[in-house]
């Protein structure tokens, strides 16, 4: 007999809720049916059929990116690994980058610059964006080899408006333009060749409407000669991207790579090429401004201004100190939606990403959202702030097709 007994038996039916809570928080987020089911097949990794499917993906990645660049790979493991992978293949002991810091997200960065060595210098901004100017002159101060970026801070729900314009300063001081999409790629315009960005990551798990352990990036040419003229030996095996070329560009072995995330990725990628990126940055626009709408005309305060205002994650503030832990548990019993908190900051958000910038989803989350602020004692003009939204909404409807 063993010594260590197993755990009773308790299927995963038991714990899941009997009716699926709808993700409206900073993600992951909802996925779509062929998602769902792509996810739940496993081929070979190196046959025949998975090298149709990885040459799609990239073709497909490659449009949601906007760039020509082949140097597009998938990544086993979340956003994070995507974003350790650029910095860890362009960095060394002692180059200098620029880290353009906005909150969690974007300081994460700087950890993992921090990690390789790296002589990190760090511009902080609070709640709102980097202009051209601070760029420039925190450029003007010596020479940098990359500057990383996020376009949109999940955290605090702040837009990295200047984005284009920082990128030409930063290409013309010659150094290499790290960008973080995460929350952002497809759900507004991003154009990596036009806008010379050197490497831009994603995740599956927000804007593609994918599930999370899978996500990408890509290189551009001359961010690729940087990472082959590296003569120090990658310091991840797993994310070193010349291995991962094997993978993506030779088909040979790499690791075993995330058969189901990769199909789950293709079948979102590929409905996002059905959409077209025009179709989908208008859906995501209406949608989030409709949200906005009906949020204020409830009486609620937005956190962000709306020149930069993020509409991927709208941040609300927390009137009247209501628990906000209490509040987000008070509407996934209720209202069976689920939003999320934040890092600190007394605010509450709302994710619209991909599949969350539904009709339905928004009627379902704003409702509940005013509910259960009126549950917690803050008085509410419910019915005034749906009618916004669907105004808003109607108003739009000939550009907003489901
Ligand atoms: C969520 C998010 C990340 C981190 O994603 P993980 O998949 O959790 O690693 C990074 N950047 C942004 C902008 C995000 O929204």
């Amino acid at each position: 007999m063993s010594e260590i007994l197993p755990p009773s038996d308790l299927p995963l039916s038991n714990l899941l809720p009997s009716e699926p809570i709808l993700l409206m928080g900073a993600g992951p987020v909802p996925i779509p049916h062929a998602v769902a089911q792509a996810n739940g097949v496993v081929i070979n990794h190196l046959g025949k059929t998975m090298d149709e499917v990885i040459h799609r993906v990239k073709k497909m990645a490659a449009y949601a990116f906007q760039t020509q660049s082949e140097h597009i790979f998938g990544i086993s493991g979340p956003s994070s690994a995507a974003m350790e992978m650029a910095i860890s293949s362009v960095l060394t002991k002692g180059r200098k980058v620029l880290v353009l810091n906005l909150g969690t997200f974007s300081a994460r960065f700087g950890q993992m610059a921090t990690g390789m060595q790296a002589d990190v210098v760090e511009l902080k901004n609070e709640n709102e964006p980097f202009t051209v100017e601070q760029v420039k002159q925190a450029l003007s101060k010596d020479q940098f080899h990359a500057v990383t970026i996020v376009q949109g801070e999940t955290s605090c729900g702040v837009k990295n408006i200047h984005l284009e314009q920082i990128a030409k300063v930063v290409k013309d001081h010659g150094a290499l333009m790290i960008v973080d999409t995460v929350c952002t790629l497809t759900t507004m315009p991003l154009y990596m060749d036009k806008w010379g960005l050197d490497i831009v990551v994603t995740g599956g798990q927000k804007g593609l409407s994918s599930i999370p352990g899978v996500s990408l990036i890509a290189y551009s040419q001359n961010a690729w000669d940087v990472v082959n003229d590296r003569i120090s030996p990658c310091p991840h095996w797993c994310l070193d991207p010349r291995r991962a070329e094997k993978f993506w560009k030779h088909r040979q072995y790499h690791y075993t790579a995330p058969v189901p995330g990769i199909l789950a990725i293709h079948e979102a990628l590929r409905l996002i090429c059905n959409e077209t990126l025009e179709k989908r940055f208008e859906r995501h626009e209406i949608s989030s401004k409709a949200l906005q709408a009906g949020i204020e005309a409830m009486g609620l305060e937005l956190f962000i201004p709306e020149p930069f205002r993020l509409n991927s994650v709208v941040s609300i503030i927390n009137p009247n100190q209501i628990e906000s832990t209490k509040l987000i548990q008070y509407m996934i019993n209720t209202f069976k939606v689920e939003i999320s908190g934040a890092f600190g900051l007394d605010i509450v958000r709302i994710g619209q990403m991909g599949e969350q910038c539904r009709s339905h989803n928004l009627f379902k989350v704003l409702y509940a959202l005013g509910m259960s602020f009126q549950h917690f004692g803050h008085d509410l003009d419910i019915a005034g702030g749906m009618a916004a939204l669907e105004e808003n909404l109607v108003k739009d409807s000939e550009h907003f097709v489901e």
